[in-house]
């Protein structure tokens, strides 16, 4: 059924709109967004789509096409931070933090269905809590910013979920543009759109998706984010991203835990990679990022020792096939990796990845394009809802 239909079927009313907000890989620059640092995620043609209509009386209810369960009914009232983190906290969360910030927001019912893998990295959960931002922004004439809507979304995340996410992933899917990545400075989330049409460049970049989550990753993420807020400390600095590059040496002369030291180097490395990857667009010479990618890679795996098996595998035999070069995207721990390849031999390296995962006993892994495609938008209005549907 589609949405539309499917709103209608659940609430008896239609919907006042339809809208949709991408899942994201990001190219370069992981595990910088919490030590305000740069990245740069592109969006994914994947969407979460949610058909949305106000209420005026307190009563919010939430639908997911694709988890088992019926309609979900809160009270805006009544909604309390960490009490869950069932996937209806998401949306809930996004209600929670608008009316937080003072926003009238009354209640609504809301039909979602995303084609955005959960728990592949690839930023389900920020496509679900943007794309509810988006449409009670919208239906609510809140006037807030797209970045604006992102750090309501984290905020969701963050304090009502309980999940501990910097704001990249809600920014890339609020503010992503087609045939671009996202240049995104998580300190002042200043942005930019940095060409990158890989179709028009003979190019594809695959996103490989292992299927596997290994459990170590959450209280990994804690731990890294804590040893980076360690090493500022030392380093006497805010934020990480205040290390010049220039001054790495320096730095870890400085630092006597061994854990901090590699920390430290990865940010501050992973940061000047995202400079060198733009550097590198910039001129017109994409397949140059494919070594940028690697290297991080290396440093994910051995420095922040945030890969895995599976990923290490995918970087390995898609590399050895032939591709320009290939990372872990995401928290690392499973999840996915992407790979940098040139269109014609996009197939055969995908097929050598899949046989590299076979040999090794692994899940078969999903590959797929990672077309850089548009971020959160309106997909249909109230009035147009008659006829055909999305
Ligand atoms: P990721 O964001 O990398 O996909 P997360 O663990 O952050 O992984 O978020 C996944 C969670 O988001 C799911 O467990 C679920 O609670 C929620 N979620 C994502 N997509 C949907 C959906 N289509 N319907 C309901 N819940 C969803
Ligand atoms: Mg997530």
């Amino acid at each position: 059924m589609s949405v539309l239909a499917e709103f209608e079927a659940l609430y008896g009313v239609e919907p006042e709109g339809i809208w949709a907000a991408p899942g994201r890989v990001n190219l370069i620059g992981e595990y910088t967004d919490f030590n305000d640092g740069f990245v740069m995620p592109l969006a994914l043609p994947h969407t979460a789509v949610a058909a949305v209509a106000r209420r005026t009386d307190g009563v919010l209810r939430v639908h997911s096409a694709d988890v088992e369960g019926g309609v979900v009914q809160l009270d805006v009232d009544a909604l309390e931070p960490l009490a869950s983190t069932d996937w209806a906290a998401y949306p809930a969360g996004v209600v929670w933090a608008l009316r937080e910030a003072g926003h009238p927001v009354t209640g609504a019912d809301i039909h979602l269905a995303s084609t955005v893998p959960t728990g592949a990295g690839l930023s389900s959960s920020a496509a679900l809590e943007v794309v509810t931002a988006l449409a009670l922004n919208d239906l609510f004439g809140l006037g807030l910013s797209r970045p604006g809507l992102a750090v309501l979304a984290q905020r969701a995340e963050n304090a009502f979920v309980g999940v501990p996410c910097g704001v990249m992933d809600q920014m890339a899917s609020a503010c992503a543009a087609e045939g671009h990545a996202l240049f995104l400075d998580t300190r002042d989330l200043s942005y930019r759109q940095v060409p990158f049409d890989l179709a028009a460049r003979g190019l594809r970049l695959l996103v490989v998706d292992t299927r596997v989550k290994h459990a170590l990753g959450d209280g990994a993420y804690a731990e890294r984010r804590a040893g980076c807020e360690a090493g500022a400390r030392a380093l006497g600095v805010r934020a990480l991203r205040e290390v010049p590059h220039a001054h790495l040496p320096d730095a870890l002369g400085r630092l006597s835990d061994e854990s901090i030291r590699r920390y430290v180097r990865h940010v501050v490395s992973d940061n000047h990679r995202v400079e060198r990857t733009i550097a590198l667009l910039d001129a017109g010479d994409p397949r140059s990022v494919g070594p940028v990618l690697t290297e991080g890679h290396a440093s994910l795996r051995d420095d922040l020792r945030v890969s895995c098996r599976e990923l290490d595998l995918a970087v390995e035999a898609a590399n050895a096939a032939g591709a320009l070069g290939a990372r872990m995207t995401g928290g690392g721990f499973g999840g996915s990796a992407i790979v940098l390849v040139e269109e014609r031999a996009a197939d055969a390296v995908a097929t050598a990845v899949g046989k590299a995962f076979a040999e090794a006993g692994f899940t078969t892994p999903r590959i797929f394009p990672a077309v850089p495609s548009e971020g959160a938008r309106r997909l249909r209005n109230g009035h147009e809802m008659h006829g055909k549907s999305p």
